[in-house]
């Protein structure tokens, strides 16, 4: 289906940069790329959803400060329904050994907040909003959905992407948003790492009785996380959400259950802190991976998000990490020339190693603690636990922990 946006009949489309996926990442370049006054034209394969729910989406978000701000710039900010979005003003982190958690505050680190959490439908609506009110106001986007891609071909000179409805896209960039599996990362022969941690993570609502006072609480054992999310707290209701990430024959024992049972397992892992639960809506699973193209770049295409990179959920930072890849694609375009090609090596390149250090980080990050907590090493357990109860008193290690996470 071709919503254009701005309409067109031709089999040929013209563009600067042809963005290929409109998950989060991939709408959020192609807004960027529109404010730049690119000419975008966005490609999915399926049909999006473009509508705000009254029921809670079991899928959120927890965005880093950095996030929030990034997309108040680039106008989205605007169309989020700011009365489903909840503050994050500490984490609590317990660990298997110790009943206090290591506390991280706002104020340790001077900030009005360590995020906020936002659910997938909110943000969602609000990237489409944006876009269509850039085209509104004459940015040239092209939106095609429902419409696989057939073939590419990224020469020295060009992109030609070809779609099965027989159109095709002529761009002088590709830039590929089209999550963990990506189509583009394949057409053009960028392998990946990638680890398997032989877990599956299960998403879902509950009431609560207690008042979550806006701390996001998770729990670290071996192989099991569990992650409470403040999600609402207003008269009507008081909600949260989980991310609980087990092996996979725990997921099963779990996704097998009553929301009922799910809610005492719940009750039980986190001691009941927050009084009694009741689980509302579904609860999806997602088999979790952590992988890496082994390259950003080729011919006239940059590779965003998830097509990019994939990280455990355990630090709530995939997202952010993918629109940090578009904050910076779009700092580096706003610094070209306007007669510069925006898709020439010297671009690319430039991007691939801006963005290196980041992901990097990410994924030493949450492939380590899961490495740690993971540990049947008895030596590796007391080291960890020994530095756990350090941290809990350390503000300077605090500091630091919340700029990787908060940042
Ligand atoms: C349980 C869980 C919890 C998480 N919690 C957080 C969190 O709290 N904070 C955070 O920052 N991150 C979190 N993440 C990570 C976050 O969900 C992902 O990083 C993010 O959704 C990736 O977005 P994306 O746009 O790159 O990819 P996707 O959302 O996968 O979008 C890819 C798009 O490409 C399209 N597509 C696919 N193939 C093609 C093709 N051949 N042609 C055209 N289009 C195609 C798809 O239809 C889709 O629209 C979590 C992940 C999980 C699993």
């Amino acid at each position: 289906m071709m919503h254009s946006f701005s309409q067109s009949l031709s089999k040929t489309l013209e563009a600067d940069v042809v963005v290929v996926g409109s998950g989060l990442v991939g709408l959020s370049a192609a807004i960027a790329f529109a404010k730049l006054d690119k000419r975008v034209v966005l490609v999915d394969a399926k049909n999006p959803t473009i509508k705000l729910k009254k029921v809670w989406d079991e899928r959120v978000y927890a965005l880093t400060p950095a996030t929030e701000t990034w997309l108040k710039s680039i106008g989205v900010w605007a169309y989020i329904d700011t009365s489903r979005v909840n503050p994050i003003n500490a984490m609590h982190l317990f660990d298997d050994a110790s009943e206090q958690p290591l506390v991280l505050r706002d104020e340790d680190a001077n900030l009005p907040k360590l995020g906020i959490i936002v659910e997938n439908q909110n943000l969602m609506y609000a990237l489409w909003q944006q876009l269509k009110a850039l085209e509104a106001n004459n940015a040239a986007v092209t939106v095609i959905t429902d419409t696989p891609c057939q073939s590419l071909d990224n020469t020295q000179q060009q992109i030609v992407l070809s779609l099965a409805n027989g159109k095709k896209i002529v761009a002088k960039l590709l830039v590929a948003a089209d999550g963990v599996d990506s189509w583009v990362r394949k057409q053009i022969n960028i392998s990946v790492t990638k680890k398997d941690f032989k877990q599956t993570a299960i998403v879902a609502n509950f009431l609560v009785e207690k008042s979550h006072q806006n701390i996001a609480r998770q729990w670290f054992s071996p192989h099991n996380v569990l992650a409470l999310l403040p999600l609402c707290d207003s008269v009507k209701a008081k909600l949260v959400s989980i991310v609980w990430s087990v092996s996979t024959d725990r997921a099963a024992e779990l996704l097998a259950m009553s929301g009922e049972e799910l809610a005492h397992n719940v009750h039980e892992h986190t001691h009941g802190i927050l009084g009694e639960l009741t689980h509302v809506g579904n609860a999806p699973s997602f088999v979790l991976h952590q992988q890496t193209a082994l390259q950003l770049i080729a011919e006239r295409v940059a590779l965003i998000g998830d097509a990019a990179h994939q990280i455990h959920p355990m630090a709530g930072q995939g997202v952010n990490l993918g629109f940090r890849d578009v904050m910076q694609l779009a700092s580096l375009a706003t610094k070209l020339h306007s007669m510069h090609d925006i898709g020439d090596s010297s671009f690319l390149r430039q991007y691939e190693r801006a963005r290196k250090a980041d992901i990097v980080t990410m994924n030493t990050l949450t492939s380590s603690l899961d490495w740690l907590f993971a540990s049947e090493s008895s030596m590796v357990r007391k080291m960890m636990l020994w530095g756990f109860g350090n941290m809990k008193k350390k503000t300077s290690v605090k500091k630091l922990l919340i700029q990787q996470v908060a940042t």
